[in-house]
């Protein structure tokens, strides 16, 4: 059997060794540069490879053929492919055959890093050996490789999902679902949609879905369409039976007759959208029976995740925030959400396709000033110039800083939360972030 891996990165590199392992004949093709380390490994395991090129006859022999998330659907090699009907899957698809234990599968448009890292945590501390996989650290494939879990809680894109024929998570998590990637779905959110529901197309009545009752996409989803899995809703604003709800300011977990209560303020993480990923975790662990002094304890030692809210310092009694990671209208919409003091409001980058329009009233709310940071920032200063009085457009992430705290007084709050994808001014979101704490280290 001939295994052809696109792309030559975390999910390849992984992919192949277990494909070597598990007696293909591997050959990994990337159209970029294969990074050094990965290089070596392949070597190490005799895995011949090729880098800046798809070369068709060493790939359209492929018995089967395993795609990175990166690769989109209308790369003329994938269009190749299909076009001689060699099958196209995933990473989770291809290494998921090779577990007999359970999987939790973790999908949303925001929130999936926190939650998978929050349930994984959950776990871990409920002394589960269980893997972290899916968007996250080492690769699912590596690590099934390896051998070495009694389960795995795995972070996974809509990319991952699209390749997926038998994959079949245990437990299932959809935290919310706005668009994003439209550029990837033909600009069509009903394909978007579908895509995230896909986690669920192979459950059955013995898994669970645990999900966002507040989420309207969600919810006429669901009304529309059957699944066999047991439904497990969670929600901010009413009452769900076998779920978790809010009552004033109280988590109340009620599944399958066991109740566990937790007020908020003991959550170590901040902001609605943080009690509503406390509540999809504290659903997985019920469900994997970790005792509740654990899951308390656990939800209120937890110490977040680097560029979502992380606070990074306080200066002259103004408090800097890094939310990098939010790269669309919905996940600045939470940060906005969970600010308590006037702000002043690092936003810009490249623009997916944004519509601002569902933060105005927290803009008008919350935010004292505006500082741009993007290369092309006319649309968000169209779209708030009405509402802000103050508005500075800046090129550097230092520039940016340094405008801010002018801006700031005591008792304020500075926030990066860009609402747009970096790739104008940073090499990622990451690199984003990492300036944004520099520069604030050094003021
Ligand atoms: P993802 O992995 O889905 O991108 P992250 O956990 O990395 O999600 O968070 C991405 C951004 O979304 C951060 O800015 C974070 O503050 C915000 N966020 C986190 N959880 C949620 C949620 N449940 N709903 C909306 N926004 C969220």
């Amino acid at each position: 059997m001939r295994l052809v891996v696109l792309g030559g990165g975390e999910s390849g590199v992984g992919t192949a060794i277990l494909g070597k392992k598990k007696g293909y004949d591997v050959f990994v093709s990337d159209f970029g540069n294969i990074k050094y380390n990965y290089k070596e490994v392949l070597g190490l395991h005799n895995i011949a490879w090729e880098e800046e090129k798809h070369t068709e006859g060493l790939i359209l022999n492929a018995d089967i053929v395993m795609k990175s998330p990166g690769i989109p659907d209308k790369a003329p090699i994938i269009k190749a492919l299909k076009k001689k009907d060699i099958p196209v899957i995933s990473e989770i698809e291809f290494a998921s055959q090779f577990i007999d234990v359970e999987t939790i599968g973790i999908t949303g448009s925001n929130g999936k890093t926190t939650t998978t890292m929050l349930t994984h945590y959950l776990l871990k501390q409920g002394s589960l050996n269980v893997g972290l996989a899916g968007n996250i650290g080492k690769s699912f494939a590596w690590q099934v490789a390896e051998n070495k879990h009694e389960g795995y809680v795995l972070e996974l894109s809509s990319f991952q999902l699209d390749g997926i024929r038998n994959y079949r998570p245990h437990i299932a998590v959809i935290t919310n679902i706005s668009p994003d990637h439209l550029d990837r779905y033909e600009y069509k959110y009903e394909l978007y949609i579908e895509a995230k529901f896909r986690i669920t197309m192979n459950q059955t009545k013995d898994d669970y879905l645990v999900y966002d009752a507040d989420d309207e996409i969600i919810s006429k989803w669901l009304e529309n369409n059957k699944i066999k899995a047991q439904k497990i809703p969670f929600s901010l604003t009413h009452e769900v039976k076998n779920g978790v709800y809010l009552k004033g300011d109280t988590i109340i977990s009620n599944i399958n007759k066991d109740e566990f209560t937790m007020p908020t303020h003991e959550l170590s993480l901040e902001g609605k959208h943080n009690v509503k990923n406390a509540m999809a975790a504290t659903a997985v662990a019920q469900l994997m029976r970790i005792r509740k002094d654990t899951i308390r304890e656990s939800l209120s030692d937890f110490q977040g995740v680097e560029h979502r809210l992380e606070k990074v310092l306080k200066i002259q009694n103004v408090q800097y925030i890094n939310d990098s990671k939010a790269t669309n209208t919905n996940a600045t919409f939470f940060a906005l959400d969970s600010m308590n003091t006037p702000t002043v409001w690092i936003v810009g980058g490249v623009d997916k396709g944004n519509d601002y329009d569902e933060l105005m009233p927290l803009v008008r709310e919350k935010v004292k000033a505006i500082v741009c940071l993007g290369v092309d920032n006319k649309k968000i200063m169209d779209a708030f110039s009405n509402v802000v009085d103050v508005m500075v457009e800046t090129a550097s992430m230092q520039e940016a800083v340094k405008v801010a705290q002018k801006l700031a007084e005591k008792g304020d709050t500075v926030l990066l939360s860009p609402a747009c994808a970096s790739f104008d001014l940073f090499e990622s979101y990451e690199d984003r972030g990492k300036q944004f704490k520099n520069a604030v280290q050094n003021l």
